[in-house]
């Protein structure tokens, strides 16, 4: 039995991992497209800004990969998928056979359709890559502007102000981290930001990017006709599933790729986990999550299905997240996307607690610097059924002492 996964992030990672832990003995084969063993994201956005060290953001070191007899393929894309003849066709004109293929594909930023969105001098951070040119940036600039108040443009933004690059962060909603945060925490975050020295722009889409024969960006043109200026312009408007393989080889996809409970396409060979793919949830609806820990959590749940055949199933886990800017540790456990009410409690310093409820029940808990919190928040998000608003006030909204 041969498994290929294509994809060598944090979801292929994870699978090959637990593939080999969970006692498959077959060939396994992991073929990504970038030049570096597998690396961990997120710290792209936060001390690798800072430290550059990119020894310290590899997922495993390579004696892992050699000892457990995974073959890496690095620097290779896959550009066809054969699903007759099941096998994977390469940028290097190579074949690869599979007996199941798993797609780790992740996501791609998105370019906005506007005028000079294609400018060369436009920065972006998903990839080492990215984030060096950054740095290096950053080493000589006095002030930046970040298209887009979501969590990596904010989390650069807080990075660079600690190395006194103030930014100019334009949003076009009208508050930061719309689609992922209640309003307290976009309010808490604004704050935040303004106390550091950078300016935050709502309400404040872009309309056009202006660059000069010297490849450098003049100009960031809003569509109220206001003009910014900066050194370094990163261009941070979100990102979207990577489908174009699985949509090349006819797999169903819609905001994902789309697998069932058993994270299934629809063909029965070939599987798709992490921020590629549209999972279907127990509520019946596909969901795609882009965070470390549903790529994490997805791949376990494959592995023991691939290696173990332990079916029946169907893939859940809470969902949790986390996004460091400065000193703020946000935290997020269940979806705050679910709530319809929610309950923001000051706690000490610069904590904060923001229970979210759906009908007064229980779906999600924001935390900024409140670690404890958190942590009570997933265990009692996980608890069959759901938790009451009635009953958190009755303990005096004290998660700790009721998750105990
Ligand atoms: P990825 O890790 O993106 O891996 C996919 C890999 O597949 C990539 O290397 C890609 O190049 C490769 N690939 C794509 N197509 C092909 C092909 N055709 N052939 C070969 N290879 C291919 N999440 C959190 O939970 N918390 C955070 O604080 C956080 N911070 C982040 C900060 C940054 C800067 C970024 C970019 C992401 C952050 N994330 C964070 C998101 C998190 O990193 C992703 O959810 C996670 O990496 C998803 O894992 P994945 O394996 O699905 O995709």
């Amino acid at each position: 039995m041969r498994i290929v996964v294509v994809g060598a992030g944090h979801a292929a990672v994870q699978l090959v991992t637990s593939l080999r832990q969970d006692g498959f003995e077959g060939t396994l084969t992991m073929v990504g497209d970038e030049p570096h063993l597998p690396y961990q994201r997120p710290p792209l956005s936060k001390t690798f800004m800072k430290d550059g060290d990119a020894s310290r953001l590899l997922l495993k070191p390579e004696s892992f990969f050699a000892s457990n007899q995974i073959e890496v393929i690095k620097g290779t894309r896959v550009t066809e998928i054969d699903r007759a003849n099941k096998h994977i066709v390469t940028d290097r004109d190579d074949t690869i056979g599979y007996d199941r293929l798993v797609l780790a594909i992740g996501a791609e930023n998105v370019r906005p359709p506007l005028t000079g969105a294609d400018h060369p001098a436009l920065l972006e951070l998903r990839t080492l890559a990215h984030a060096e040119t950054i740095r290096e940036r950053l080493a000589v600039a006095k002030q930046a502007i970040v298209i887009g108040g979501g969590f990596i443009g904010l989390e650069f933004a807080a990075m660079a102000a600690l190395q006194r690059v103030t930014s100019t962060v334009t949003e076009a909603s009208s508050r930061l981290m719309a689609r992922a945060v209640s309003p307290a925490i976009s309010a808490h975050f604004l704050d935040f930001h303004r106390s550091i020295g950078n300016t935050v722009l709502l309400d404040a889409p872009v309309a056009e990017i202006a660059g000069s024969n010297e490849g450098r960006i003049e100009s960031v043109r809003l569509a109220d006709g206001q003009s910014l200026a900066g050194e370094l312009v990163l261009l941070a408007a979100g990102v979207k599933p990577s489908t174009t393989l699985a949509e090349k080889a006819g797999l169903q996809c819609r905001n994902g790729i789309v697998v069932d409970g058993q994270l299934t396409t629809d063909d029965p060979a070939i599987f798709a986990i992490g921020d590629c793919a549209a999972v279907l949830t127990i509520d019946g609806i596909h969901q795609r999550l882009e965070s470390v820990q549903a790529a994490t959590d997805q791949a376990k749940h494959l592995s023991r299905y691939l290696a173990k055949g332990e079916g029946g199933t169907s893939y859940h886990a809470v969902p949790w997240f986390w996004s460091d800017q400065g000193d703020q540790k946000l935290q997020i456990a269940g979806l705050p996307s679910a709530a319809n009410y929610f309950e923001a409690r000051p706690g000490d310093g610069s904590c904060l607690t923001v229970l979210g409820y759906r009908d007064d029940h229980l779906v999600s808990v924001e935390t900024v610097n409140a670690a404890g919190d958190h942590m009570a928040a997933r265990r009692l998000l996980a608890l069959p059924g759901s938790l009451t608003r009635a009953r958190i006030e009755a303990d005096g909204h004290d998660l700790r002492a009721i998750a105990k």
